[in-house]
This record gives C-alpha cells, sequence and structure tokens, in this order.
C-alpha cells in the first residue's frame, strides 16, 4: 500500500507554517489519541500516522528532504543531494513513545498540560481549623445550634476539588505507564510506591485554571455548628469535615469550636455546679420562709427553716449545669445573704433594741481568746 503524503494526513497544503501544521496535528492527536480511543485499531492507525507526519513537517531539515525527496528521503540508506545521510527509517512510533516522542508531546500540549508537567504530588489533607466561640451560660445549659462565618480553603468551584480543568484531556502518566505505582529498588529490596508524578491516579491532566490545581480557594462559608448542653470554658466541639478542604481532592480537615463561657450576672460556675447568693431578711431568716430561687430552668421555691444563718449554704440536688458526657447533671448552690434596713426610724430602732435582748450568748464567743 502506497504510504500516504504527509500534507494529506494532516490535511495542509504544502505552503502551511509551522504554526499551522501544529495546529492542526494537536486537534488530530486529541482526536485519535490512543488514551481517548481504547482499542480502536482505526484510531491508532490516524495516530500513528498524523504523528509520524508531524514528525516530519514540524522539523525544518526532514520537511525540506521531504519536500524535495519525498518518503524516500527516509528510506533506509538514502543519500540526500546536500549530503544528508538519512534518517534510519520513518520515524518509528513505538521506539519515539518511550524516547523522544514524550517530550515531543509535551512541547506540544505544553499550554494544555501547564502546571502539571513536572511532577503532580498526591492529594493532601485539608487544615484543622479552631474558631473560638463565646456563648451565654443559658445556652451552654440547653445547649444551642448556631451559624458561624469562617474563612478557609473551600473546594474550588471549577474543579470540584479535584484540581484538575473540566473537560481536559486526560493522558496515561509516562512515570508509571498508567499503573499508578512505581518500584524501586534491587534484587530482593525491590518494592512499590505511589507514583509521583500522577499521585497514583495513573492519569495526567492539565490544572484547574481557576485554583491552579489546588484544588481550593479561601473562601468564607457559613456553617451551622451544634453545640451540645454541658460546655464549659475550653470545651472542644469536632464538627467533622468542615475544617480546611484537602488539596487535589484530599479529604477535608476537621472543624474544633473552642466554647468560652461570658460572664453571668449571679451565677458562679465550678465544674458542673452553680453558685449564687440569695438575699433574705432578718425576719425571714429568724422565723423561716419560703424564699424564690432562680435556677436554669426557672423559679424554684427554696424553704429557709427558722433560724438560718448568714452566709449558710443550702443544695439545690441536680439544679447545677449538665453533664457533658451525659448522664445527670451538678448541683447549684445557694449561699444565703441577710439584708439589713439601711435608713431605719425611731419606732425602728425601739424594734431592734426589744430584739437585742433575744442574744442571751456572745456571737463572737469563739474569737475572744483564752488564757
Ligand atoms: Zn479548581
Ligand atoms: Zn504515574
Amino acid at each position: 500500500m502506497a504510504k500516504r503524503d504527509y500534507y494529506e494526513i494532516l490535511g495542509v497544503n504544502r505552503n502551511a507554517d509551522e504554526k499551522q501544521i501544529k495546529k492542526v496535528y494537536r486537534k488530530l492527536a486529541r482526536k485519535y489519541h490512543p488514551d481517548l480511543n481504547p482499542n480502536n485499531k482505526g484510531a491508532e492507525q490516524r495516530f500513528k500516522e498524523a504523528t509520524e507526519a508531524y514528525e516530519v513537517l514540524s522539523n525544518p531539515d526532514k520537511r525540506k528532504q521531504y519536500d524535495t525527496h519525498g518518503h524516500a528521503a527516509f528510506e533506509a540508506g538514502f543519500q540526500g543531494s546536500e549530503g544528508f545521510r538519512g534518517w534510519t527509517g520513518a520515524p518509528d512510533f513505538k521506539a519515539g513513545q518511550e524516547k523522544g516522542f514524550g517530550s515531543m508531546f509535551e512541547d506540544l500540549f505544553g499550554d494544555v498540560f501547564g502546571g502539571r508537567k513536572g511532577a503532580q504530588p498526591a492529594p493532601e489533607p485539608g487544615k484543622d481549623l479552631h474558631y473560638n466561640l463565646e456563648i451565654d451560660l443559658e445556652d451552654a445549659y440547653t445547649g444551642k445550634s448556631t451559624y458561624i462565618n469562617i474563612r478557609k480553603e473551600g473546594a474550588c468551584e471549577q474543579c470540584h476539588g479535584s484540581g484538575e480543568e473540566p473537560g481536559a484531556i486526560k493522558m496515561t502518566c509516562r512515570n508509571c505507564k498508567g499503573k499508578g505505582a512505581v518500584d524501586s529498588g534491587l534484587g530482593f529490596m525491590k518494592f512499590s510506591s505511589t507514583c509521583p508524578q500522577c499521585g497514583g491516579s495513573g492519569k495526567i491532566t492539565s490544572a484547574c485554571r481557576v485554583c491552579s490545581g489546588q484544588g481550593t480557594r479561601l473562601k468564607t462559608e457559613q456553617i451551622m455548628v451544634k453545640i451540645p448542653p454541658g460546655v464549659d470554658n475550653g470545651t472542644k466541639v469536632r464538627v467533622a469535615g468542615k475544617g480546611g478542604a484537602g488539596i487535589r481532592g484530599g479529604r477535608s480537615g476537621d472543624l474544633y469550636i473552642i466554647t468560652s463561657m461570658r460572664h453571668h450576672p449571679f451565677f458562679e460556675r465550678k465544674g458542673d455546679d452553680l453558685y449564687c447568693e440569695v438575699p433574705v431578711t432578718i425576719s425571714e431568716a429568724a422565723l423561716g420562709a419560703k424564699v424564690e430561687v432562680p435556677t436554669m430552668d426557672g423559679t424554684a421555691s427554696m424553704t429557709i427553716p427558722p433560724g438560718t444563718q448568714g452566709a449558710q449554704v443550702f443544695r439545690l440536688k441536680g439544679k447545677g449545669m449538665p453533664h457533658l458526657k451525659g448522664g445527670g447533671s451538678g448541683n447549684q448552690y445557694v449561699k444565703i445573704t441577710i439584708t439589713i434596713p439601711r435608713d431605719i426610724s425611731e419606732e425602728d430602732k425601739n424594734l431592734f433594741r426589744k430584739l437585742s435582748l433575744l442574744y442571751k450568748e456572745n456571737p463572737r464567743e469563739r474569737l475572744v481568746r483564752r488564757s
């Protein structure tokens, strides 16, 4: 079968310039590349043919030889008129693929495969992020869901995190011949490792234009976080997968919400116990009373016995903060303070003078030094 004319194969006329030749070859290569046409002998044949034609016509010396002598210029033993020693046969596709062909292909598709020509590192997991959230005691008691805005690496909207330009041509990785792994070492010490060129995918493609192949873009994201009941200062709440997006499709990091408690006007917290002071009048303390006491779930009625002393502490069982790990709650401790009227009339003073008769003993007796 007669060899087809190189110009005819590429579909260009004889005075097409280098740019034009490159352009049409590129189009043909993308159409017939074996990676894109698996098990298609016809396409493979077209690809080989076009590649051979391109190898000759893209080289000014070879093209000149071809223009002058046709296919004969590359037949074994051919001696050209200008002392040309001849090629050792037509450019061989198989040999070309293993040696020079790759670099030629890289030159040709340099702009398409830009950013991916060199090593294509493996995916990397995203960063774990930390966010400080200040919350009220009330919210810590009930737990709450809230939205936070966080600036972080998110998946690139162009490539959806893969780092690969959508729709770009995919080539078999030459380093591992598509296996995704490479052997190293010698003899008994031979071992296989992930191919550093393609990161184990066996394919090389072009980098996403928007994120330069990272697969991530810095953006502000609104995230709903669920704060469980019982959090305290320094509690870490993990929001799985909401940290920084992974690089080139790696897994996302986690987001850690670190809570800190806002000051409360009358509750003090120690662990899961709550403390507050409740003022009572002298007569309430002396005679006993039912007093209203604030708790985290509303007002409770607490009975203080007759003769209640100032600074005496009462325990409200289970009225403290819920245990973060579940299973019950802390206690609430109520400390009694006794209020004394500030401005008293002469009549009131007489009442207090009568009250003072109640104290038969010295309340400071135990403070008196014994000798
Ligand atoms: Zn991208
Ligand atoms: Zn590879």
